[in-house]
């Protein structure tokens, strides 16, 4: 039996994770939880991303909670830390500032994540971003300022999203994937095939 409040370490601040603390909160008003992220913000609406990108809201719409949200529900959330190890027989969670939280239950809400690209030639090259954080975001919005060209490389319907942002930018941006996925948008978007480029926005204005 434990003789101490619970204590609950999620891993990842997501909706998954934010939502979990939050519903651990209202059971149980004694626990302690700490909700632990990598990225430097509370929740933020990461489907939301696309919108941003293209302009048509601003990062404060993009925002779900505060700092102010976690302190008033005794939520400790800890920004900019990955976690790098978890001792599951011990019940410990180890974090690259050398913190070691010990837990009674552990959530692990770590969500997806986009691998770097791996193709001969890309290790090392600038400016090849993922689309996936708030943070890859501004960044792609800083680098946009300053190119005149883009490849969204991927077939999924995020990396459309991404193109929509290089257009309405009026950047010329190509999109190549390995699949026929690009067909199924096919009233939106030029085709796209395995293995080809499709030239995709602002039509009629070759940079070359
Ligand atoms: C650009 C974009 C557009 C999207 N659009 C849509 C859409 O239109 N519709 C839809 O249904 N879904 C969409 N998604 C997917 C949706 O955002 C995810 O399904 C959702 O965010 C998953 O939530 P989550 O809380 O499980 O994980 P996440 O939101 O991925 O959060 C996980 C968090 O854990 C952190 N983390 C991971 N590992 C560690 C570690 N070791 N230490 C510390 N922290 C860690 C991550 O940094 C992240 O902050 C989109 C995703 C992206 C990237």
């Amino acid at each position: 039996m434990t003789t101490h409040d619970k204590r609950y370490v999620i891993i990842g601040n997501g909706i998954t994770g934010t939502t979990a603390a939050e519903n651990l909160r209202k059971n149980d008003p004694a626990c302690t939880i700490h909700l632990l992220t990598n990225e430097a913000y509370p929740l933020y609406n990461r489907v939301s991303l696309p919108r941003f990108l293209q302009g048509v809201i601003v990062e404060q719409k993009v925002m779900i909670r505060d700092f102010a949200w976690h302190e008033q529900r005794n939520i400790q959330l800890v920004t900019e830390t990955l976690v790098t190890d978890v001792n599951t027989d011990e019940r410990v969670v180890v974090t690259d500032k050398g913190q070691q939280l010990p837990y009674d239950a552990l959530l692990v809400a770590s969500g997806g994540w986009a691998n770097p690209l791996q193709v001969p030639g890309a290790k090392g090259v600038q400016h090849i971003y993922n689309f996936v954080t708030l943070d890859d975001t501004k960044t792609i919005i800083e680098r946009m300022l300053d190119s005149r060209t883009a490849l969204a490389y991927g077939g999924s319907f995020i990396s459309y999203e991404l193109c929509d942002g290089f257009a309405v930018r009026k950047k010329w941006c190509s999109k190549l994937c390995e699949d026929k996925e690009g067909a199924h948008y096919p009233d939106r978007y030029d085709w796209c095939w395995s293995g080809y480029c499709t030239e995709y926005s602002y039509p009629g204005q070759y940079p070359y």
